[in-house]
């Protein structure tokens, strides 16, 4: 199936030469040209991939991306008219994956493009061989967790995973490009019941790398980020 990507830009001829370029290369193509109509075209058609302008009518793409973060676990490539550091700063914090700079040559555009939905491949949903359920199964490279056997495959030989650290993991992946504080962190793996401070998730984070990262050390996946908390990568 096409993967889908949801193009947001308010000027009416680059919106439509992205369109039409993504929908050359296969692509299955969404528009949309105010904040308030990518919200509603993001809730309908959960795309891959959205590419999302900053200055856009209603509600500009920063505001379009903080909410659509706390929504869903989507790839966001923003667009920039201006190559402004506040601009990155600003739409990272915010949760964006991934920048360009107008005006941009198309064919790095597609390459970006290409090249973020093949590092992440979103929820894939497939129906099971022996149980003949629906089965959510989460992709990061040679990363893959599969929900219906809470399961963890690295390179794909599975991994033990204590209850806890499969929980954590998989919190960190849905909100993947986010920075989750100890506290969140606590509060949606723990519960509120949990006694134990944010020393509890330290440790698990530090069990997970020895687990899933190439070099523990120097995590790729799980970022540290200095007084707030942690953000998966990927
Ligand atoms: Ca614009």
């Amino acid at each position: 199936m096409a993967e889908k990507i949801l193009v947001v830009e308010d000027e009416p001829a680059l919106l439509e030469t992205i369109a039409y370029n993504l929908t050359r290369q296969g692509y299955q193509v969404e528009t949309a040209a105010d904040g308030q109509k990518a919200l509603q075209a993001a809730r309908t058609h959960h795309p891959d991939l959205i590419v999302l302008d900053i200055m856009l009518p209603l509600l500009d793409g920063f505001e379009v991306c903080r909410i659509l973060r706390q929504e869903m676990n989507v790839t966001i490539l923003m667009l920039t008219a201006r190559d402004d550091e506040i601009d990155r700063v600003i739409g990272l914090e915010m949760g964006a994956d991934d920048y360009i700079t107008k005006p941009f040559s198309m064919r790095e555009f597609l390459a970006r493009v290409k090249a973020h939905l093949r590092r992440v491949r979103l929820i894939r949903q497939e129906i099971d061989q022996d149980s003949g359920m629906i089965k959510e199964i989460f992709t990061y490279d040679n990363l893959t967790l599969d929900l219906t056997r809470r399961e963890v495959l690295l390179n794909n030989k599975p991994l033990a995973l204590k209850p806890k650290e499969f929980d954590l993991l998989l919190f960190l992946t849905r909100h993947r490009g986010q920075v989750l504080s100890r506290t969140l962190v606590l509060e949606r793996v723990w519960g509120w019941e949990f006694s134990g401070g944010s020393r509890t998730v330290d440790v698990h984070v530090r069990w997970l790398r020895e687990k899933i990262e190439l070099d523990p050390a120097n995590p790729k996946r799980i970022i540290t980020v200095r007084g707030a908390g942690y953000r998966f990568e990927g």
